[in-house]
Order: C-alpha cells, then sequence, then structure tokens
C-alpha cells in the first residue's frame, strides 16, 4: 500500500499492521517523509491540542556494577574500577534530598546495574527510606531486568514482589531493558538479558498489580525496519492486554563509546530515522499509548524540538544526573533547567505544561504562556 494510502487509513482509525509500519518506518522519499511527520502531528493535536509536557526529574543510579555485558552498554563496570560504585542507602537519600530542596524534583528515575553483591534487601529498603524522607517525590524505579534479578535470587512470585514494593513506596516501572524485543536481535545485541517474553511477563505483572510503567525501545543497531514495527507490535499488544504504559519513548542507539560501537560501523539512527520513529509509533499506537517523547538528552534539544512536531507531545525532564547516556558517548549533558525546557516548548509554538510522572498536570498555569484554564488532568 502506498504511503498516501496508509496515512489515510490512519487517519481514518484503521489500526496500522505491522506491515504498514515497516512500510512508513521505511520511507525515503521526503514528500513520504513530511507527510508521515503531518499526519502524527495531526493525531498528536487531536490528542492534547498545543499542550507539550515535560518533568522535574532526577535521574540516579545506585550502582553501576554490573554482571551482565550488554553490547550497547558503556554504564557498566566489573567492581574493579576506579569509578565503579554502589551507594549506600543514606547517601541516597541525601543525595535525593538536596535535589528536592534546590530543584523542586517530583520525580526520581531509579536504576542501577544487576550487582550480585547487593541484598535484595537493598531494593525495598531504598524504596521505603526515600518514601519515608520525601513523601510526595514520585518514585519511578527499576527495570524489569532488575524486577527478574530480585525474583531470580528471591524466589518469590512477581505479584508478590509488586505488592511489596508498592508497600514501600514505589510508584511506577520504568519501561527500560526492553531494547528491542525481537528475536534474533535482541539475543545478539544483550544475550544475557531476559528474553522478550519474560520483559513482557514482568511488565504485565506490573500493571496487573496497579503498577504503571513506561515502554522503550532501542534502535539504530543491527535491526531491520521489520524488527523496529515488531517491537510496536508488542508494545501494542501489551498494552491492549493491560492498558498500563504512560508512555513510549524511543531511545536512539548511541554508538560512540559503547562496545557495539566501537566493534561495528554502527553509529547510530540519522535524524531522519528518528523523527520516523516518533511518527510512525504514534500512528501506529493511535491513542492506545497516549503519550509520545523524544528525550533530549539522546539527541539534544534541537532533535526534541522537531519531534514536537512529529508526533511528540512529551519533551521529557530536567534528568540531573543522567549518567548512562553520558557514559556511552552521547553530547548533550545531564541537564537541561525547566526554564530552557519550557522555552523551547514556546519556541516551537506549544505551550509547555508541567506533570507528574503518571501525567497529570502539576502546574495549571503557566504565567508566560498564559495557560490556565485546562483540565487538570489528561
Ligand atoms: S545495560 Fe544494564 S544490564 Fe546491560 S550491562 Fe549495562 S548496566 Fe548491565
Amino acid at each position: 500500500m502506498s504511503v498516501e494510502l496508509l496515512l489515510e487509513k490512519a487517519r481514518m482509525g484503521d489500526p496500522l499492521t505491522v506491515a504498514d509500519a515497516e512500510t512508513l518506518l521505511g520511507a525515503t522519499d521526503a514528500d513520504d517523509r513530511m507527510a508521515i511527520y503531518a499526519a502524527a502531528d495531526a493525531l498528536k493535536r487531536k490528542l492534547w491540542g498545543d499542550r507539550v509536557t515535560y518533568v522535574v526529574n532526577l535521574n540516579l543510579n545506585f550502582t553501576n556494577i554490573c554482571e551482565l555485558h550488554c553490547t550497547f552498554c558503556a554504564f557498566r563496570r566489573t567492581g574493579q574500577e576506579r569509578d565503579a560504585y554502589t551507594h549506600a542507602i543514606d547517601d541516597v537519600v541525601t543525595k535525593v534530598g538536596h535535589y528536592a530542596q534546590s530543584y523542586g524534583i517530583s520525580e526520581v528515575t531509579i536504576q542501577g546495574g544487576i550487582n550480585p553483591n547487593l541484598p535484595v534487601s537493598y531494593y525495598f529498603d531504598l524504596m521505603r527510606e526515600l518514601k519515608r524522607a520525601y513523601p510526595d517525590i514520585h518514585l519511578h524505579a527499576y527495570s524489569p531486568q532488575e524486577i527478574a534479578h530480585i525474583q531470580d535470587v528471591s524466589g518469590r512470585s512477581l505479584a508478590s514482589i509488586f505488592e511489596e514494593l508498592k508497600a514501600a513506596g514505589h510508584g511506577s516501572l520504568c519501561g527500560t531493558a526492553a531494547e528491542l524485543l525481537v528475536e534474533p536481535v535482541r539475543s545478539r545485541i544483550c544475550p544475557e538479558k531476559i528474553s522478550a517474553a519474560r520483559w513482557v511477563e514482568i511488565v504485565s505483572a506490573a500493571h496487573r498489580a496497579g503498577t504503571r510503567s513506561t515502554s522503550t525501545m532501542m534502535f539504530g543497531h543491527l535491526e531491520t525496519l521489520a524488527d523496529r514495527a515488531g517491537h510496536l507490535d508488542v508494545l501494542r499488544n501489551l498494552q491492549r492486554d493491560t492498558g498500563g504504559f504512560t508512555e513510549f519513548i524511543p531511545l536512539p542507539f548511541i554508538a560512540p563509546v559503547a562496545p557495539l560501537g566501537r566493534a561495528t560501523d554502527r553509529q547510530g539512527p540519522d535524524d531522519d530515522a528518528v523523527l520516523l520513529m516518533i511518527a510512525v509509533s504514534r500512528l501506529f499506537f493511535g491513542d492506545l499509548i497516549e503519550h509520545i517523547q523524544l528525550g533530549w538528552v539522546k539527541r539534544g534539544i534541537a532533535m526534541a524540538a522537531r519531534s514536537l512536531h512529529c508526533g511528540a507531545d512529551d519533551i521529557g525532564g530536567t534528568l540531573l544526573e543522567e549518567e548512562i547516556s553520558n557514559s556511552a558517548g552521547s553530547a548533550f549533558g545531564a541537564y537541561t533547567a525547566v526554564a530552557d525546557l519550557a522555552e523551547t516548548v514556546r519556541r516551537e509554538g506549544f505551550v509547555p505544561v508541567q506533570r507528574t510522572t503518571l501525567y497529570s498536570v502539576q502546574v495549571k498555569r503557566d504565567q508566560e504562556s498564559g495557560i490556565g484554564d485546562q483540565s487538570p488532568t489528561f
């Protein structure tokens, strides 16, 4: 089917197939691409008008020691290096306190390597102590890989793990460790990680336990366009089943320092591939996964700004102390001030709105833009 007909199909609300998504993701004609971006932008505006959201958050990694060897990762340490670390819970609590006071964060994103020396109790105690100290801060914590680690070491059921985490203060699950949920590429880029099926099982269990999660996809490495479309299909099917995803965050592969980048000629996706991923995911998910984000940390604020015209409705977070992308060679730093995020949004002709992790609007009135009569939730 031609791009034009596929876009008409999407406009009519007819769900795109995996083959349709593959065709759109492979669009090479400049006019076709512009038409895809415009269709995604129209759908985004239909859902969210001219609002673009952001979150004030701290990204915190509690250990960089990891027993896995993912080929795209430049963050992991064996434990022998001078810069290997594992933070004591008290230190994490103190650090969050600093950022809470200085920046007014509403969320802490917490992830770490799979450190075999950390007792499982650490994961629960960390939630408990942070929640005790900062009851108003949302704890967006742990990837499905970390949940699998807790399960493997403890032998507990997923339901009981999520139940105890929630009681300890855990707010939502990071949709990371998804990478590419399609074989055989998954086993080539991260052979020791949990299988795609187990990732789906863990995320489904979280959603069923009332714990929502983000969804992600790392692309621009060894995968084909069919793999990208297949990954989107895995996420859409899961969302149809549980409705637990808050957003989709495509993560362009960052090559410079990652072992996979150094060992191959893969340099990550070009700008058009990134914008097509944003646009096609918007069209493919329709209103099933309602929010699409290109975080500025991967490709910079200019690309994040462009993504707002291609279907993205969220520009991500302030991400103080971001380490994972920066370790891999991202050149875009670890922090963008709220004023800069908001100004970027305004410059693109949209209205910046601060949100919570679960996408309720936190700031109802933006003095400069005049927004204030918006519905308090969306
Ligand atoms: S991506 Fe995560 S699990 Fe894989 S090696 Fe890096 S820190 Fe470990």
